[in-house]
């Protein structure tokens, strides 16, 4: 666990002090605070916190952090607790803020095409009330019920629909953000474009509570889509899962909303031990590909995605299809990629990985990962699967019958993130840095850039305050 910079100096001083700044509710402290705040998603239980502040506003925030920065206080900011990266995981003394009490959707803007939104609101409430309102907000993924559109933008959120809406960082038009020293930086922009001066916004998008603490957001908005067509891809080889991803973008322009690669491995595994996931295929393909195009024009669009996929049939890239015959089809289809969220419990210990490369290489890192993880662990299990439209590949790797006390994370972490660096890749596509992947930050940037962003959180946050020790050292 992280430890504090600097203990803070006079503890009960300041938990004087937030109790004038928060109703009863909003402050725990001693016995009272609830476990469920001592870890996130990825982390084992940390050390007790000082306390667990539960602000209602933005000037609640502004008020805790302005009194934490006056006492050296370490503070780790957490939205719904369903980060990958061991981030909002607190260590001993430091003080959580959480904003599951700032939640709901202020304003849907017809004619900007925007939703103004808390950064406490989950993801599902705030894609809930955009559907209501007739639009769609775009980013989605596996714990859309649990995290919040704060934590979404603080870590840079992917997950499926990336390849035609981008990643959070592309729905991100404003921010409300709350610096260390309480300083409120109101940025509520509804504007595509907007060239006045440096867009502060983005600093703060991917900086995972170091930088600032999220309050509010402008998140921009699509038309909502009518129609969805799925279908499960067998093919032969890596090569010809990029020619099918190049194919069906030019075939379908810009239609194509999730391309979901598989793995024979991850395909045998999922289809095989976990419940309810049904194979639409024969397991003896080497990869699977699954393809949605949404639309508004059920007939047309069906016809055009039958016409891709039967064009990339007589290319030879694909040598068996199953297209889903209706949405429940369609769901069943999808299990096979959300199976994933089971492998915590049917698969430990294993070690998760959620790199990017660039695509034309995925298939030769997986090969060459591989070979390398079993010279060195010759019973090793390895499942490859992702988002290759987006160059991000996930993998997880398992040593059958070794328990989680004898399990060699780090050094199957070394292997891995040492390949990452030979194949120009990135440590990180989506799940951020935090404090798992802080070792191998330098794979992925350079000198320079590291430089500069210490230059830039001294600048923000020059008593180190924010979520200490997380991304990267001072
Ligand atoms: P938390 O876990 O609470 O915090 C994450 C980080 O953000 C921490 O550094 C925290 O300090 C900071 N933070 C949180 N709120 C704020 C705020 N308001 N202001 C400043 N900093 C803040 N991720 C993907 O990208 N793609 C996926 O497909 C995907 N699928 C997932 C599936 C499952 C089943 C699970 C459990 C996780 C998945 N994730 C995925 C990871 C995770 O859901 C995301 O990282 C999510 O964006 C984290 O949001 P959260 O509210 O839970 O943040």
């Amino acid at each position: 666990m992280p430890h504090a910079p600097d203990a803070p100096d006079t503890p009960d001083a300041l938990l004087a002090e937030l109790a004038q700044i928060l109703d009863p509710a909003g402050l725990q402290t001693g016995d009272a605070i609830e476990i469920r705040f001592r870890k996130d998603w990825y982390a084992p239980l940390g050390d007790p916190p000082l306390a667990v502040a539960r602000p209602r506003s933005t000037e609640q925030v502004s008020a805790v952090l302005a009194a934490c920065h006056r006492h050296g206080q370490p503070v780790v900011p957490q939205g719904g607790l369903t980060g990958l990266a061991s981030a909002a995981t607190p260590g001993r003394g430091e003080l959580v803020l959480s904003l599951e009490r700032m939640r709901g959707v202020e304003e849907i803007d017809g004619q900007a095409g925007t939703m103004t939104v808390m950064a406490g609101t989950t993801l599902e409430a705030a894609q809930g009330a955009a559907r209501d309102a007739g639009w769609l907000l775009a980013v989605d993924l596996g714990a859309r019920g649990s995290c919040q559109i704060g934590g979404n933008i603080a870590t840079n959120a992917g997950g499926n629909r990336v390849i035609r809406y981008g990643m959070m960082r592309d729905q991100v038009l404003g921010l409300e953000v709350v610096l260390a020293d309480g300083t409120v930086l109101t940025s509520m922009n509804k504007m595509l474009k907007n060239n006045a001066g440096y867009d502060l916004r983005q600093w703060f998008v991917g900086s995972e509570g170091t930088l600032g603490v999220i309050t509010r957001a402008v998140l921009r908005l699509a038309p909502l889509p009518a129609t969805t067509q799925t279908a499960l891809c067998a093919l032969r080889s890596f090569d010809d899962v990029v020619r099918l991803l190049r194919h069906a973008q030019r075939v379908l322009s810009g239609r194509v909303s999730a391309f979901e690669a598989m793995w024979a491995d991850y395909y045998a595994l999922v289809t095989t031990r976990v419940p309810g996931v049904r194979a639409p295929l024969a397991a003896d393909h080497p990869f699977y590909v699954l393809v949605d195009l949404q639309g508004n024009d059920a007939e047309a669009d069906a016809a055009a995605f039958e016409r891709m996929l039967e064009e990339a049939m007589d290319a030879g890239w694909i040598v068996d299809a199953a297209v889903a015959a209706s949405g429940k089809e369609a769901e069943s289809f999808w299990k096979l990629r959300d199976a994933v969220g089971e492998f915590p419990q049917m698969w430990a210990p294993n070690a998760a990985f959620d790199v990017s490369l660039p695509i034309g290489r995925i298939g030769a890192f997986a090969e060459a990962l591989k070979a390398a993880m079993l010279a060195a662990y010759p019973t090793a299990e390895l499942v490859n699967f992702g988002h290759v439209g987006d160059s991000n590949l996930h993998f997880s790797v398992h040593l059958p019958g070794v328990g989680s006390d004898a399990f060699p994370e780090a050094e199957i972490d070394e292997i891995a993130y040492a390949l990452v660096k030979r194949f120009d890749g990135s440590v990180s596509a989506e799940h951020g840095i935090g404090i798992h992947k802080k070792p191998y930050l330098g794979h992925s940037r350079t000198p320079a850039e590291l430089a500069l962003m210490r230059t830039v959180k001294r600048a923000l946050d020059p008593k180190g305050i924010l979520n200490p020790g997380r991304v990267f050292d001072i």
